[in-house]
């Protein structure tokens, strides 16, 4: 099999000749520049997903871009996941014990991580403060992909106090910008049209995937991907479901995974197992070529999130022209234009009668599925944001401060 190599070239039949030439232009100019990238996992979840390709693209463009995840015990990322949900806002007690976890852990993968970069870009809140520990001689960028439209006030006050001490913060869209001192920048996440999870399979390969987990095939799929995360809302996808099978015959597939920074995910997933039967199956399974499989065959793919940064699920699904319903919040609200390349949705009633209509009406599925591969296409690929992140490095002075790019 031919490898995925994560080459600009590759993009030129989606982006173009002209866009593939000015990046690695621009990639030229930053040839052995050192990049780092800290987050705080390695997969699950849509910030390991970027990383994974963008580091590899600027590696195959001259420029040498890590990749360091910080290492963390259970008590560490019980903390830092509460931190997450007071940030989507959810109540939190910041109690001593807890910022003494979290500063002392992200000090100690300050000690073991030298980061004497030309660039350091840390992602999201776990290792937020890493920046307090280093003699600062690059700029440092936080990149925060959450959900910020109703941050608990008094967590995003002490966060504050380390987001300020970096050059810039960026985040996933506009109305996620905060009161800060530090410029901010507005960058929305992209996919990999060639990886495993992305790419075109066959339909054979489709089917063996498929029959592999026993999904079955006899009925149309109504699926949702997402970590076991309560912002995911799968109990209202579940609950959506029944109602909706009262009226359309069909199967649906959760499935889930749990990412090593997340450690809410057991639970979730086990308080969901009783309702599983023989046509709601609920799998928590790492496996990539299962969610091409599952968002390329699905009849509805669903995202009824109520909180959502992003959603790297929604452009995936949309990639692969499949009609989508999304929940009516942050990053689906962005991708999903309602009734023209999706459904967006406000509550599980809505939630199962787009259900219905979508799978009684073919046609409407099309046309959905082909507004919506076009949209991702012209808006969610890994090239775009490659590009914002050569820009990006490319645009600071030499005293750290952010001008305009060249
Ligand atoms: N994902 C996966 N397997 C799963 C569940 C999720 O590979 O069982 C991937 C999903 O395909 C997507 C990412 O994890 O690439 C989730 O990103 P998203 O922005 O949707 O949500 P997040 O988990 O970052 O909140």
């Amino acid at each position: 099999m031919e490898r995925h190599l994560n080459r600009i070239e590759d993009y030129e039949p989606l982006c173009g000749a002209e866009a593939v030439e000015r990046i690695a232009r621009k990639a030229e100019r930053l040839r052995e520049a050192h990049v780092v990238h800290v987050n705080s996992t390695y997969y699950g979840g849509g910030v390991a997903e970027i990383l994974g390709s963008l580091t590899l693209l600027l590696n195959n463009l001259g420029v040498r871009a890590g990749w360091r995840v910080i290492q963390g015990a259970p008590d560490f990322f019980g903390v830092t996941k509460k931190m997450h949900n007071a940030l989507q806002g959810a109540e939190i007690e910041l109690t001593p014990q807890k910022l003494q976890i979290y500063e002392e852990i992200v000090a100690e993968n300050a000690l073991r991580n030298h980061l004497d970069h030309d660039f350091v870009v840390v992602h999201d809140p776990q290792p937020l403060p890493l920046i307090t520990h280093y003699r600062k001689n690059a700029p440092w960028v936080w990149r925060c992909h959450i959900d910020l439209s109703q941050p608990n006030a008094t967590l995003w006050e002490y966060l504050s106090q380390f987001v300020n001490k970096y050059d810039a913060a960026i985040f996933s869209l506009e109305e996620y910008g905060q009161e800060l001192e530090v410029p901010q920048l507005f960058f929305e996440p992209a996919i990999d049209p060639f990886s495993i999870k992305n790419r075109e399979l066959s339909e054979g390969e489709i089917d063996e995937r498929l029959d592999h987990y026993s999904i079955p095939r006899d009925l149309p799929l109504v699926v949702q991907v997402s970590r076991f995360d309560r912002w995911k809302d799968p109990e209202g996808v579940i609950r959506a479901f029944q109602i909706a099978r009262r009226e359309v015959e069909a199967t649906l597939v959760l499935l889930g995974n749990v990412a090593t920074d997340d450690p809410e995910g057991e639970q979730v997933y086990h308080s969901l197992l009783g309702e599983r039967d023989e046509r709601i199956v609920i799998l928590s399974r790492e496996d990539t070529a299962l969610v091409n499989a599952l968002q390329s065959r699905a009849a509805v793919v669903l995202q009824k999130s109520l909180r959502e940064g992003f959603g790297l699920t929604v452009t995936e699904a949309m990639w692969k022209g499949a009609a989508v319903v999304g929940g009516n919040v942050g990053g689906i609200r962005r991708q999903i234009e309602d009734g023209v390349t999706g459904f967006l949705v406000n509550t599980v009633e809505e939630c199962a009668a787009r259900v219905v209509q979508l799978v009684k009406d073919e046609r409407l599925r099309r046309r959905f599925g082909e507004a919506a591969r076009e949209s991702v296409r012209r808006r969610y690929l890994m090239s775009r944001l490659l590009e914002q992140h050569l820009d990006l490095y490319d645009s600071f002075d030499a005293t750290f401060k952010l001008r305009q790019p060249r």
